[in-house]
């Protein structure tokens, strides 16, 4: 599925005026359905529009921005600092630019735009939380434009508007927000790993009973497994159905109802950049890999990636890691030595994260369980470093869905520890033990936020339990 989140609208627009904080508040994942990657830049585009146009000033950026997004790179670097002395007369580009600039600074005004800005943003947002109607914002729009055009009369002059407000900026804020834009990531492939319960027993329609047995040994645990086929029995008697493609049809709903949860969202639209997900789980179920395949998908929508090797235990872990980084085009931050403190390599990347104000981090951990107090005390301790300067989005625990209940077992134990918001079940190309997510889901009360689905860098998709049950039954 389509994945919505907020990330920071570009490096050029960095003036980040207050609306930031606003715009993010709830960005529910998932509604859209793209199918190819190339379609979330336009939704970036016309969305962030949306998103601005309740205020002032975002409005005349609204036009320009997709040019910025598209330059960003490049310039990033020059924009904020050197620009205010030289440039004037320098590069013919930026000339209309700075032109502009004199003028605007004897203008007091960016002061008065940003007050406005605060109050106007939380609401917008509130109403536009029910994202998967992203066009419903879209309609919006036309109410608040025309407001920013009054005040706004030269709006050519968008460009020139952003730039004169790096100035006011370092006085009312040191360190402001970015600017935040909704993005739609492209979706990634699912039904086709999963494997169906059906490969080595065939679905009997004449005979339901059997049905518990093949749930049971998919790992959906003997309660639910249960529960399932009764209900698949109630519904078949009272719609009527009999064959084996209306029987799938109702045992496809059936699980889906047992599998929905509305908090199976990754935490990236609170819009505190960076998000940081620290990951965690045992060794050799997909920590490394999970986040070279959810740092190449952020890169495809132009997020910067930051990745810290805070699994500084084998150094050939490092380099599994930097190899995941290189392609995925996501900057990775190191431990200095081998065996470095991991809260170390940590803090080193939030400071990076935050300074170069990346959308998000991913924290990779060692996944030593053979002592729960020192995991405890490793994790503690990455978390307190990591909340000195940023707040911690998610914290995935990779659980690797062919192991059955003994990974469950080790989950828990993880589960105690690391305050987890999230399960990313590896894997699932490997099993046809799908109930897993279920056990996980009710045992461990955590939501199955995504799934793995094969080693390549694409191979992996959010959790949605409807694609997940169709692949389960087909
Ligand atoms: P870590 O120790 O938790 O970091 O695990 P790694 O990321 O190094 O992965 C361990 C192995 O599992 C590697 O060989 C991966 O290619 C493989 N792996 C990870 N995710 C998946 C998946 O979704 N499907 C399959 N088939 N293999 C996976
Ligand atoms: P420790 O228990 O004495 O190692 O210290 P902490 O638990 O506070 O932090 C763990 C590691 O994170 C330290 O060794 C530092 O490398 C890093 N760190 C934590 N806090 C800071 C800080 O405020 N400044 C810097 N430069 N590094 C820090
Ligand atoms: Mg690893």
């Amino acid at each position: 599925m389509g994945f919505l989140f907020w990330k920071k609208k570009n490096k050029d627009a960095e003036p980040a005026e207050s609306e930031a904080k606003a715009l993010p508040v709830e960005a529910p994942a998932p509604p859209r359905y793209f199918e190819e990657a190339p379609a979330p830049p336009r939704v970036v585009e016309s969305v962030a529009v949306v998103e601005v146009l309740p205020e002032p000033e975002p409005v005349v950026e609204a036009a320009p921005e997709a040019v910025v997004e598209v330059e960003r790179e490049p310039e990033p670097e020059p924009e904020p600092e050197p620009e205010p002395e030289p440039e004037p007369e320098r590069e013919p580009e930026r000339e209309p630019e700075r032109e502009p600039e004199p003028e605007p600074e004897p203008e007091p005004e960016p002061e008065p735009e940003p007050e406005p800005e605060p109050e106007p943003e939380p609401e917008p947002v509130v109403e536009v939380g029910p994202e998967p109607v992203v066009e419903v914002e879209r309609e919006p729009e036309p109410e608040p434009e025309p407001e920013p055009v009054v005040e706004v009369a030269p709006e050519p002059v968008v460009e020139v508007e952003r730039e004169p407000e790096p100035e006011p900026q370092p006085e009312p804020e040191p360190e402001p927000e970015p600017e935040l834009v909704p993005v739609e990531l492209p979706k990634r492939s699912f039904i086709k790993g999963i494997k169906s319960l059906f490969t080595r027993v065939k679905f009997d329609p004449a005979n339901l009973d059997d049905l518990e047995d093949v749930l049971i040994q998919a790992d959906f645990g003997l309660d639910a497994s249960e529960k399932i086929v009764q209900a698949v029995k109630e519904r078949a008697k009272k719609t009527g159905a009999t064959t084996e493609e209306q029987l799938k049809s109702i045992l496809a709903e059936i699980i889906t109802e047992h599998l929905e949860r509305d908090d199976k969202g990754l935490a990236l639209d609170t819009g505190k950049l960076p998000y940081v997900v620290l990951v965690v789980g045992v060794n050799g179920v997909g920590k490394t890999t999970t986040i070279g395949k959810l740092a190449k998908w952020l890169r495809e929508s132009d997020s910067d990636v930051v990745i810290a090797a805070a699994d500084t235990f084998r150094a050939a872990a490092v380099d599994q890691l930097a190899t995941w980084a290189d392609r995925a085009g996501a900057r990775m931050v190191r431990p200095k030595t081998d065996g470095q403190d991991p809260a170390s390599v940590a803090f080193e990347a939030t400071e990076i994260a935050v300074r170069e104000r990346a959308d998000v981090l991913f924290i990779d951990t060692a996944g030593r369980l053979q002592n729960k107090v020192d995991l405890m005390n490793e994790l503690e301790k990455i978390r307190r470093v990591v909340e000195k300067q940023a707040t911690i989005a998610e914290v995935l625990l990779v659980i690797d869905a062919t192991t059955g209940q003994n990974g469950l077992a080790q989950a828990k134990a993880f589960a105690e520890v690391a305050k987890v918001t999230g399960v990313a079940l590896t894997k699932l190309d490997g099993t046809a033990k799908g109930g897993i997510v279920y056990s996980i889901q009710t045992q461990l009360g955590i939501p199955v936020k995504l799934v793995g689905v094969g080693e390549g860098i694409s191979d992996f998709a959010f959790f949605d339990a409807a694609e997940f049950a169709k692949g389960l039954v087909s």
